[in-house]
């Protein structure tokens, strides 16, 4: 799965489907790894440093 990123896991920005494998908000990686956590909400795939889901953009944090 090459799925990219619509929102970026850290800062929450929408990204576009030009977008980069960078955000070019605050510079975070926007590749999807082969492991992490899931997301409470959507059960996604999401990484434990993320703040927000990348596929539901659930802020995940809250959870913790
Ligand atoms: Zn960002
Ligand atoms: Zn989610």
């Amino acid at each position: 799965m090459t799925t990219k990123a619509k929102f970026c896991p850290h800062c929450g920005e929408t990204l576009s489907e030009t977008a980069g494998p960078f955000c070019n908000q605050c510079g975070a990686s926007l590749m999807e790894l082969d492991t992490g956590i899931n997301c409470h909400r959507c059960q996604g795939l999401i990484q434990d440093t993320d703040l927000y889901c990348r596929h539901c953009q659930h802020f995940t944090s809250s959870d913790a």
